[in-house]
């Protein structure tokens, strides 16, 4: 779907994206995640050429992006950003019809497609679709953002770190509804953050970007397994021990098994184990309270949002 083939990005002297190679596919949740400043919204904006790239290819269905008429391909490109841009003069609806509209989509269309998607996010297309932006809160403008984003049915939607205005549980709640929406519409979604629980959590695929070059891409397992450098180690590893013991992960499974760790252990003890055995035992005062599994560990670390 799309296809970066050494593709660097250049102001003036200073080359903030280093020649970097990378494929994402047909309907992959793929996360660009990484320090600030380490290229991450620039290589976003130069698949829709919001930024335009200074070498190398970008390829969109398999044609280079210099080749689409812009309009053409923003159309086909939905887009969700950080502090979600509705018109505040438009209802919700209007703020939706734009891009179909342009399209020329049948009237009928467009309002079927404004009450589907809407209620597909829980807002109540009845309730909520001849509002204003500003009556609806925060988190709700922001569903709007998303769904917006899917109106005209792009077959790939950039998010530029939509959720990051969000307070802890509103971020939680548009994380798990764009999990599910993502279930049923499988759209290709590339996504910005610097959250390294959301990348766990949404990502079918995390692409760890450090000074403008490509540290790993990997499935969030492979992170969490095989860190492939000790950056991505030190990235991973400073959220985890901060994050979690092996008592907030752990299962209430008490058959012993031969590892075990404590308790109040740091969750990257838990890994180190983890790499080399599918099951260990937690251990508090001698006793065995319960056992950890990988998969314990990855919904444990995604539920932190
Ligand atoms: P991230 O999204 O990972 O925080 P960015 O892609 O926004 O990083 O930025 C990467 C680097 O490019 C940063 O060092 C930033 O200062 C620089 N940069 C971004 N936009 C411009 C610009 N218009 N002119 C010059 N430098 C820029």
């Amino acid at each position: 779907m799309i296809k970066f083939d050494h593709v660097s990005k250049a102001y003036g002297e200073n080359t903030v994206v280093k020649d970097i190679s990378f494929e994402i596919k047909e309907g992959e949740f793929f996360v660009l995640i990484g320090p600030s400043g380490s290229g991450k919204t620039t290589t976003l904006k130069m698949i829709n050429r919001l930024i335009e790239l200074t070498d190398g290819y970008i390829y969109f269905k398999g044609r280079p992006i210099s080749e689409y008429q812009l309009d053409e391909m923003r159309w086909d490109i939905g887009y969700v950003l950080q502090q979600i841009a509705l018109f505040p003069h438009m209802t919700i609806r209007e703020n939706m019809m734009q891009v179909p509209l342009m399209k020329k989509w049948p009237t009928k269309k467009i309002e079927d497609e404004v009450n589907r998607l809407l209620n597909m996010v829980g807002l109540d297309a009845e309730t909520y679709k001849n509002r204003y932006p500003d009556e609806l809160s925060g988190g709700q403008q922001q569903r709007v953002g998303v769904v917006r984003a899917l109106m005209a049915d792009p077959p790939l939607v950039l998010m530029d770190e939509p959720f990051s205005a969000l307070d802890p549980i509103s971020r939680e709640k548009l994380q798990d509804d764009l999990l599910k929406l993502q279930n049923e519409i499988h759209k290709t979604i590339v996504f910005v953050t610097h959250d390294i629980g959301e990348a766990l959590k949404l990502g079918d695929r995390i692409c760890l970007m450090n000074e403008g070059k490509i540290e790993q891409i990997d499935t969030p397992e492979g992170f969490i397994n095989h860190p492939k450098n000790e950056f991505v180690q030190s990235f991973m590893g400073d959220y985890l021990n901060t994050h979690k013991y092996a008592r907030n992960v752990m299962n209430q499974d008490v058959t012993p098994v031969e590892i075990s760790v404590q308790a109040s252990d740091p969750i990257q003890v838990v890994y180190d184990h983890l790499a080399k055995v599918p099951k260990i035992n937690v251990i508090e005062s001698n006793k065995i309270i319960g056992s950890i599994t990988q998969q314990d560990v990855i919904r444990s670390l995604s539920q932190e949002g």
